[in-house]
């Protein structure tokens, strides 16, 4: 495996979009973790329209196409490719670090899953973690403290041994909880690269959450969870609740998904689930943001989460329980905030409906970070 050199190891406490800039700034002087698998089956030019699908979607940067390589530039690292040792194409992956380099083995590998499985399943990363050995980007840990938050949330602070790999950058996880009774089971590495999880009455519950806040130096992470109805890591939570410095693992498997946000105007929404997010954003923007900011609750401010807001923001509560409807609202202020920022946090059905709204409108999809963070059980079920 080549790596980057020993000048970019200070950088590790970065961000990973900076982290991954130091990477590009020095490619031309190291080489960043790279590796490769043969994509069997698939010609090269298939394989490049399939990546530029992506590209075009996701606006992302094509830094070489010529000559059977094609290497383009994500929020965590590189992907793209080359020519195979024993197949017309491989898979390329290079990014900063051997933890980033495994989450794009396993974007890339899950993405070919989902076009063309009997590929994904041939797929053999170089540089590879054992297969059947923990995912590296997995960690044990221990819940140190849980404390309620108002009336909906509790805080639950999580105590690991080295969680350096959590920064601004991806700031959301997978809570990883075994069933009750019985021995865990937990995600491993498959042959193929992606991450394996265990089947069955074993299969660890495994939904995503944020860092609401980190403490490098303790190693500890503080998550703020949201007590609805029928919630098992509501249920989890509510178990440990003044059982401080109980020692009962759980696994966090991360970080994921977006980081914060650079903006100097922005239309922000967000439901309770996205509340931990949305204060971690909102702490970071600059004293100067100016925007908008819908916060929808059962029973709005009453909520009590604590959240502080840029004085440059108009902040809107809205309260379900009266019929307000973040969706709605979101929609409605659209045509007052062109050429601003929007994050949304919400139902996933919602967040169909907004990125709907925005494409027909023409938004530029750079400007747009639209989640769906939880959903509605499908009909009759
Ligand atoms: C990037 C990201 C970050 C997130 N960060 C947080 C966070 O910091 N804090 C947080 O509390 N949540 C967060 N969520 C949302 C969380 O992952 C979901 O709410 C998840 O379903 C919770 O799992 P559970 O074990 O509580 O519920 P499950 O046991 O998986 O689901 C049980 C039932 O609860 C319903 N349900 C799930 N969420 C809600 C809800 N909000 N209101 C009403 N019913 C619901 C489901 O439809 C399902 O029927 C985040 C989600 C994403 C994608």
């Amino acid at each position: 495996m080549s790596r980057i050199g020993p000048v970019c190891r200070p950088a590790k406490r970065k961000g990973v979009r900076e982290r991954h800039e130091v990477a590009l700034r020095m490619k031309d002087l190291f080489d960043p973790f790279e590796a490769t698998s043969d994509l069997p089956s698939i010609s090269y030019g298939a394989m490049r329209e399939l990546i530029m699908i992506r590209v075009k979607s996701s606006r992302l940067k094509v830094l070489q196409d010529e000559e059977r390589h094609l290497t383009v530039e994500t929020a965590h690292g590189l992907i793209g490719l080359r020519p195979g040792r024993n197949t017309e194409a491989a898979g390329y992956v290079g990014a900063v670090d051997e933890h980033w380099l495994f989450v794009l083995k396993n974007e890339v590998t899950q993405l070919m899953q989902r076009v063309m499985p009997e590929v994904a399943a041939e797929m053999r990363w170089s540089n590879g973690p054992k297969a059947g050995s923990l995912p590296p980007n997995f960690d044990f840990v221990t819940v140190r403290e849980v404390t309620e938050l108002g009336p909906n949330f509790l805080r639950v602070t999580l105590q690991g041994e080295d969680l350096s790999r959590h920064q601004d950058g991806s700031i959301h996880f997978r809570l990883v909880q075994p069933p009750a009774g019985g021995a865990p089971h937990w995600p491993t590495v498959a042959a193929n690269g992606a991450v394996a999880w265990p089947e069955g009455d074993g299969a660890p519950h495994r939904p995503v959450y944020t860092a609401r806040r980190i403490d490098h130096r303790t190693n500890t992470l503080i998550m703020d969870v949201y007590l609805h109805d029928g919630g098992r890591t509501s249920e989890w939570a509510r178990g440990h609740l003044g059982t401080v410095g109980q020692r009962r693992v759980v696994g966090v498997l991360g970080p994921t998904g977006g980081g914060l946000l650079d903006a100097d105007r922005v239309l922000m929404a967000s439901d309770e689930t996205g509340f931990p997010a949305a204060a971690r954003l909102l702490e970071s923007l600059p004293d100067t943001v100016t925007g908008e900011l819908f916060l929808e609750a059962e029973n709005g401010a009453d909520c009590a989460y604590p959240i502080s807001v840029p004085s440059g923001l108009k902040l809107t509560w809205l309260a379900r329980a009266s019929g307000d409807d973040l969706g709605r609202a979101t929609l409605q202020a659209l045509p007052h905030h062109t050429g601003s920022k929007i994050w949304f946090a919400g139902e996933r059905a919602q967040a169909k409906t907004l990125r709907e709204a925005l494409k027909a409108a023409g938004r530029d999809a750079g400007d747009l970070r639209i989640s769906g963070f939880w959903a509605k059980p499908a009909e009759g079920h």
